[in-house]
């Protein structure tokens, strides 16, 4: 190690330079402080001007000067000045008041002079150094994260455009700024405490143009960039955040998580009388509960019942329940009756939408009567034709997933069932009205024909109707579930 003396250097020239230099443009000027005599200069306020990155060690009073190309160490109490491995003396000693260092103006501005660290000069009349302005424009990177991507910032000392900066991406994963007339300090933007998604930083300083480049640890989806006065700034969309989010918000949404199952009728009304006295309220409560059994116990998925027992509940009372309840699916059960004919049998499900046929009108007149037996006159507002347009309507965000879950209904029923398989209809039945889920109305048979009724009195056919509905709804609920997160991949 060298340990230079420069005390009795001139001080002559420097100050007449001074005069010369601080009436230039790209200098910054440093206040003198008068310690014991001595002039000194304020350590910290000298490195943030320059933009120089500083390092305090408290153990031993120890401040590090960052320059670009060498460390410059001070000590509290100590006349001795580290550059690199050169130890310069010093005329006085180096002050430390507990938040800053001060260090001889004279020799410090000779040192930075000598070891070619910056341009300084001295005036000692007007009480300020002179500096001249770092050559450098662009002196940190920070990262910052948020939920639909992150934050590049590059903080520069001047404002750059569209026009200075390109960016680019290669397969390696690297994305690449190339900035027009930057002059970029590689030892603190290289130094810069980087976080994902940013795994490497590497500058490059060229003739005209300074790069910086980044490794990413995912693709981009889409970036933007801004300026400011003191910034580059780089929006990255990264894909992985936003399609993970995507898939989260649509699995939260669509999961078939509850199942509504509407046991027709109830209470004072019983429905459809069968020719062999069966009820259809009692029908229609049995297949509920076995297929909500059967939902439950192997689907693990939460059933809601609009009843559970012998009890009457308004139309408009029910589709309440499943909303109100988050219902994902609605399924109501009955059983028809015909008076045309004794001989029509077989099982239908229903769509809401305004009846096509005369027998599906027909069909929804029937189980829209029991409003006669509501209470509150008021309600009977609720049910008007209009209505039933609107809440088709309402209803063509899920009549795709309706129609295919009615279809797979009939199918699985015609699979179990002798009886025969009359096919997916549609009609206005009111109890369907304002179901915010798709939603299908099964009747399973009926009452009127002989042999149906027969069948719908065995507890045995009941559990084979029970099965049919629980397999539609598992083939449904695998279709939906995938189809929709398969959508927004
Ligand atoms: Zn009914």
């Amino acid at each position: 190690m060298r340990i230079k003396q420069i005390i009795n250097m001139a001080l002559i020239p420097l100050v007449a330079v001074s005069i010369i230099l601080t009436q230039q443009s790209g200098t910054i000027q440093n206040r003198i402080y008068k310690i014991d005599g001595f002039n000194y200069l304020s350590a910290n306020e000298f490195a943030s001007s320059q933009h120089i990155r500083t390092e305090f060690y408290d153990h031993n009073q120890k401040l590090v000067l960052r320059f670009p190309k060498k460390k410059t160490v001070l000590s509290a109490d100590c006349s001795f000045l580290k550059v690199q491995d050169v130890i310069y003396q010093l005329p006085a000693p180096v002050i430390y008041d507990g938040s800053d260092f001060y260090v001889p103006a004279l020799t410090f501005s000779r040192i930075l002079n000598l070891e070619n660290l910056t341009e300084v000069t001295v005036d000692i009349n007007r009480e300020q150094v002179t500096t001249r302005s770092p050559d450098y424009n662009i002196y940190g990177v920070s990262v910052g994260n948020r939920t639909n991507g992150s934050i590049v910032t590059i903080q520069t000392s001047r404002k750059f455009s569209n026009d200075d900066v390109a960016i680019s991406f290669n397969q390696a994963g690297w994305m690449s700024l190339t900035v027009l007339g930057g002059k970029v300090d590689s030892i603190n933007v290289v130094e810069s405490k980087i976080q994902n998604p940013i795994r490497r930083l590497n500058c490059v300083q060229r003739d005209e143009s300074a790069q910086l480049s980044f490794l990413l640890q995912y693709a981009i989806d889409d970036y933007e960039i801004s300026f400011d006065d003191t910034a580059i700034v780089i929006s990255l969309r990264t894909d992985i955040v936003e399609t993970a989010r995507k898939i989260k918000d649509m699995r939260n949404k669509w999961m078939l998580d509850t199942i509504v199952i509407d046991a027709g009728h109830g209470g004072k009304d019983p429905g459809a009388i069968g020719v062999c006295n069966l009820q259809e309220k009692t029908v229609a409560l049995d297949i509920a509960k076995k297929l909500g059994r059967l939902i439950e116990k192997n689907m693990g998925t939460k059933v809601v019942y609009t009843r559970e027992e012998d009890r009457f509940i308004p139309l408009w009372k029910r589709t309440r329940i499943a909303n109100e309840s988050g219902g994902k699916l609605f399924i109501s059960i009955h059983a028809n009756t015909s008076a045309k004919s004794s001989r029509a049998r077989g099982f239908e499900t229903y769509l809401l939408r305004p009846g096509k046929t005369q027998d599906a009108i027909d069909v929804a007149k029937l189980e829209n009567s029991v409003i006669a037996l509501e209470d509150d006159p008021q309600d009977q507002a609720r049910y008007s034709d209009e209505n039933i347009i609107l809440a088709t309507m309402a209803q063509s965000a899920f009549m795709k997933e309706s129609e295919f879950l009615a279809a797979e209904i009939q199918k699985q029923l015609n699979k179990k069932l002798s009886s025969k398989n009359r096919g997916v209809k549609q009609a206005g039945f009111h109890v369907l009205v304002g179901a915010s889920m798709p939603n299908v109305l099964i009747e399973v048979g009926f009452l009127s024909n002989k042999r149906d009724c027969r069948e719908l009195g065995k507890a045995s056919s009941r559990n084979k109707i029970a099965q049919a509905i629980y397999s539609a709804i598992v083939i449904f609920k695998d279709k939906y579930e995938s189809t929709i997160i398969g959508e927004n991949q």
